[in-house]
C-alpha cells in the first residue's frame, strides 16, 4: 500500500538508506547526482540498521522513484516504511500533528475544492473551538462564584435561591454552580470527569438535571489529553501507564500493518473502529475511556488487538522484512520497535538495538556516523582547507 504525507513536512524523516542519503546531502542540485546516484554516496557504514535498508545497499536505487515520488504525485511524496515508522514514533512524543498519520492513511478527502476547503475551514474551526470549551470543562474543575454571581436565582429555573426566606439550593459539581432542589432532583449522583483527570477522583457527587445531561452527551468524545493536562496522572495510576505503554505499542505495530497488504489494513481499521485515536494520539481519551481504564476492559482490549496483530508481523513474509538487525551486536536476530520490553529505539535517529546492548552501549554508531559525516563535510566546505576529506 502506497499512502502519503502533506507537502512540506520537512521534519518526517525515515532511517531507509534513500533517506538517510538525502538528508545527508547539501542541496538537491542536479549535478549532485549522476546517473541517479548522488555523488555523496557514503559507505555502507553511513546507513540505517533497518532490513529494509541492509537489502537496500544491495540495490542501489534500482527502482529509481519506489521509495520517494517524484513530484507528479498530486498529493505530496509517497512514504517509505522508514519514514512512516520514525513519524509514528515522533507522533508517540507528541512532536507530529495528532492526526496526521490517520490522514497519511487516506482517512481525510483529499479531493475537496477550494471552496470546499474554505467552508470546511470555517466549520472546522467552529467544531474545534466548541470541543475546546468541552476540553476544558471535561478537565477543569470550576470555581464556585457565589450566589450574586448568579443574582440568588437557581441557573436552569431561574426560582430564586438561597437566604433563610428563599427556597434551598444545591451545588452541582459539573459546573459549580446552585440550583433549587427541583432541578437537582433528577440529576443523581455520578463521577465528575474533571476531578477524575486532576486527581484520580472517583467519588461520586451531586449534580443537576443539566450537569447529567451535559455529561451524558459528551463522556464518549475523546477530548481529554493526559498528556497535556496531567502527565503526572501516568505516575500515579499504574493502569493508565500500562494502558500508555499498550497504546504506544499498537501505535508502533500498526505501522507494519498499514505498509501491508490492503486487507491486513483494512482488519486492522476495523478492530479499532471507532476508536482509531487509541493508536493515532495515544494520550487522548473520552471519559467512558477513563472508566474502561479504571475497569480493566481497556487494557483487555487492546492487549487482545496487539496479541492479533504482532502474531500477524511475526508470520506475514512482508512484515517480516521490516524489522531491524541490531547494529551492536553480532546476533543474528530480527527485532521490532513494537517489542519496547527487550528493544531500544535511539531518540534523534529511531534506529533499534537490543535493550541491553544499547545498556552496555550507550551510543548509537548510526548517530555517531552522522556527526563525523557533518564534520567531514563542514572541514570539506571550509574554503581555507586544501585537504580532500570527503572519502568515505
Ligand atoms: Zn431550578
Ligand atoms: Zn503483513
Ligand atoms: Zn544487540
Ligand atoms: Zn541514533
Amino acid at each position: 500500500m502506497r499512502f502519503f504525507i502533506p507537502r512540506g513536512a520537512d521534519s518526517i524523516l525515515g532511517t531507509s538508506l534513500r533517506d538517510e542519503l538525502l538528508e545527508a546531502l547539501p542541496s538537491t542540485d542536479n549535478d549532485t547526482f549522476e546517473n541517479g546516484i548522488p555523488k555523496y554516496v557514503q559507505s555502507p557504514g553511513l546507513m540505517g540498521n533497518s532490513l529494509a535498508a541492509i537489502g537496500a545497499r544491495h540495490q542501489m536505487w534500482e527502482s529509481n522513484s519506489d521509495h520517494l515520488s517524484s513530484s507528479s504525485e498530486s498529493c505530496g511524496p509517497v512514504v517509505s516504511f522508514g519514514q512512516a515508522l520514525r513519524s509514528a514514533m515522533e507522533a508517540r512524543d507528541g512532536l507530529d500533528e495528532p492526526n496526521m498519520m490517520a490522514e497519511s492513511f487516506g482517512t481525510s478527502n483529499q479531493d475537496l475544492t477550494e471552496n470546499d476547503d474554505a467552508v470546511e475551514d470555517s466549520t472546522d474551526s467552529r467544531k474545534s473551538s466548541v470541543s475546546s470549551e468541552i476540553a476544558d470543562k471535561l478537565c477543569r474543575i470550576p470555581r464556585e462564584q457565589g450566589l450574586d454571581a448568579q443574582d440568588f436565582r437557581c441557573a436552569m429555573c431561574r426560582k430564586t435561591i438561597g437566604g433563610s426566606f428563599f427556597a434551598k439550593f444545591e451545588t452541582c459539581a459539573i459546573d459549580s454552580k446552585y440550583y433549587c432542589p427541583e432541578c437537582m432532583k433528577a440529576g443523581g449522583k455520578i463521577p465528575i470527569p474533571a476531578r477524575v483527570v486532576m486527581d484520580w477522583d472517583w467519588r461520586e457527587r451531586a449534580v443537576s438535571d443539566r450537569g447529567r445531561a451535559w455529561y451524558e452527551a459528551n463522556q464518549e468524545k475523546a477530548l481529554i489529553n493526559i498528556k497535556t493536562t496531567n502527565p503526572r496522572l501516568y505516575k500515579h495510576v499504574p493502569a493508565l501507564e500500562e494502558t500508555r505503554q499498550l497504546r504506544e505499542k499498537l501505535h508502533l505495530v500498526s505501522m507494519y500493518l498499514f505498509t501491508c497488504r490492503e486487507s491486513v489494513a483494512e482488519d486492522f481499521r476495523r478492530r479499532l473502529w471507532p476508536k482509531e485515536y487509541l493508536r493515532s494520539d495515544i494520550h487522548l481519551y473520552s471519559f467512558a475511556d477513563l472508566m474502561d481504564v479504571k475497569s480493566g476492559s481497556l487494557i483487555r482490549r487492546l492487549k487482545h488487538i496487539l496479541k492479533h496483530s504482532t502474531s500477524h508481523v511475526m508470520s506475514c513474509t512482508l512484515c517480516k522484512q521490516k524489522g531491524f538487525c541490531c547494529e551492536l551486536c553480532t546476533v543474528n536476530e530480527v527485532i521490532y520497535p513494537f517489542n519496547t520490553e527487550s528493544t531500544h529505539r535511539c531518540d534523534v535517529c529511531f534506529s533499534v538495538f537490543h535493550v541491553e546492548c544499547w545498556r552496555t552501549s550507550g551510543e548509537c554508531p548510526k548517530c555517531l556516523r552522522r556527526k563525523n559525516f557533518e564534520a567531514r563535510r563542514a572541514q570539506a566546505d571550509d574554503p581555507n582547507n586544501t585537504l580532500l576529506v570527503l572519502q568515505p
